[in-house]
């Protein structure tokens, strides 16, 4: 039997709806959420992140700003510009699209980012949350996951997980979450000697390794949930995940398609921790308009 398809867009779309009553919410307490996206370099995929980012914060009312700078930028320019970023009200959040060009070391640019504004969870600070279950930023990618499983109704709570990829930006903090929700978790990497013996076993398979083709039927355990983060262009222009998909597709129960799986909700849980960090550092209470002339005499009781 074919796998369910596990949509991004359709779950995505309505995380953004729930998004768009929080931002009505915050617009009564007086605060516009605000996210600054900082693009370094002319990296043609970076510029479309950045493009689909922005977009998706006007359509749920956060207001974007962007800062482009060109592949040779002193790096001191950049953690001017974050450093400036940190101490502005209307800024909830800071993005820094990855990757950086080799002069900006990206732990010092990742470390300049208040952990306050830090909506994509890489800040040392919120790493260590998530290492010990109380993080203020969930890592948006492994979010987005964990959020198309709840949606699903697919528990993880004593399942034999296996993620495929350990970067810190997904395989990592995927595998903590997968942790935190008692799922028991192998997590695979480059020099994993025969992947497959690993992968076959897993009730749960996580791939973000950025390898088209990486995991084939005969390395996928009938019935398993099959999760694919990878996205990858092929010389043909399509783009693909790390999934053979038409072949998983007749092995697992479910799977995420790319485009359309995983992506959609990358973009969506960075919304939401834009909105909720917002809504941490709005007043508790609607905003009154202050009351002008004799409404105002009479409210202050006075005359
Ligand atoms: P990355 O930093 O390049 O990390 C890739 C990871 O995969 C590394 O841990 C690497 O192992 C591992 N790996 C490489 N070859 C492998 C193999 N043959 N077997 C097992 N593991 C292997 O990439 P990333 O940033 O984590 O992204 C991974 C993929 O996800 C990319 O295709 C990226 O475009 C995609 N992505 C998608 C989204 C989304 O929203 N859908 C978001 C972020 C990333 P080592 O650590 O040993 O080198």
């Amino acid at each position: 039997m074919a796998a369910k398809i596990l949509d991004g867009k359709q779950v995505s779309a309505g995380i953004r709806a729930a998004c768009k009553q929080r931002v009505a919410d915050l617009a009564a307490r007086g605060v516009v959420p605000g996210l600054a996206v900082v693009l370094v370099g002319a990296d043609p995929a970076s510029a479309v992140y950045v493009r689909n980012k922005m977009r998706a914060c006007a359509d749920v009312g956060i207001r974007s700003f962007r800062f482009d700078f060109t592949d040779d930028v002193a790096a001191d320019r950049v953690i001017d510009t974050i450093e400036e970023l940190n101490r502005r009200p209307d800024v909830h959040g800071i993005l820094v699209q990855l990757p950086l060009p080799p002069q900006l070391a990206v732990t010092r640019v990742l470390r300049t980012i208040s952990a306050d504004k830090d909506v994509d969870g890489f800040h040392l600070y919120n790493v260590g949350g998530l290492v010990l279950g109380d993080t203020v930023f969930p890592p948006c990618t492994p979010y987005g996951v964990m959020k198309l499983l709840e949606h699903e109704g697919i528990s993880v709570e004593g399942k034999n997980v296996v993620v495929v990829g350990a970067s810190n930006i997904v395989g990592k903090p995927m595998a903590l979450m997968l942790m935190q929700r008692d799922a028991t978790v192998c997590i695979c990497h480059a020099k994993t000697r025969d992947l497959a013996q690993f992968t076959i076993l897993a009730e749960i398979l996580v791939v973000a390794a950025g390898i088209p083709n990486l995991i084939l039927p005969q390395m996928v355990r009938t019935g398993a949930v099959v999760i694919d983060v990878g996205i990858n262009r092929l010389p043909d222009g399509r783009l693909v995940g790390d999934v053979d998909f038409a072949g998983v597709r007749e092995k697992a129960s479910y799977l995420t398609p790319v485009p359309g799986g995983v992506g959609p909700m990358t973009v969506t849980m960075l919304l939401v921790n834009t909105i909720s960090s917002a809504e941490r550092s709005a007043p508790a209470h609607a905003v009154v308009a202050p009351a002008r002339g004799a409404a105002a005499i009479a409210a202050a009781g006075i005359g």
